[in-house]
């Protein structure tokens, strides 16, 4: 029989994924790669170059023309917990490793939540993911 090459490619293994994701900081210079590859730009007046400010520990931008402030998490599925993205980074792993699916049980015991948190992050992680491949 034939070797699966979809089975055997190469994937991210869980100490590649936590030498790589296992730090906020690392977590939230991954998202902001992904919200702006080139540079942060305001979302109201396009000025790079932002004041970079911390609220509730969280990466804010601070326009320097009109001093609006852009959450690195606002309009993202992460914006709706207060859960460290370290965490939500592990959680879309952990489901986006599982080959039948991961249910919220599982996923609470993985992450240490309650059971309504790892059901809303399931399907958080589910429709960001849907939405992206879209
Ligand atoms: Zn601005």
């Amino acid at each position: 029989m034939p070797m699966n090459r979809i089975q055997f490619q190469p994937g991210l293994s869980l100490p590649a994924f936590l030498e790589q994701f296992g730090a906020d900081i690392q977590c939230e210079a991954a998202l902001e790669r992904a919200r702006w590859p080139e540079e942060f730009r305001c979302p109201h007046c396009g000025q790079a170059d932002p004041d970079i400010l911390r609220k509730r520990g969280r990466k804010t931008f601070q326009c320097q023309n009109g001093r609006v402030q852009t959450s690195l998490i606002i309009g993202t599925v992460f914006q709706s917990t207060h859960l460290a993205l370290t965490v939500w980074f592990l959680a879309i792993y952990l489901i986006s490793q599982a080959k039948t699916g991961l249910s919220a049980l599982a996923l609470k015991r993985h992450l240490g939540v309650s059971y309504p948190t790892a059901w809303l992050i399931g399907g958080l992680a589910a429709a960001g993911g849907a939405a992206s491949c879209s």
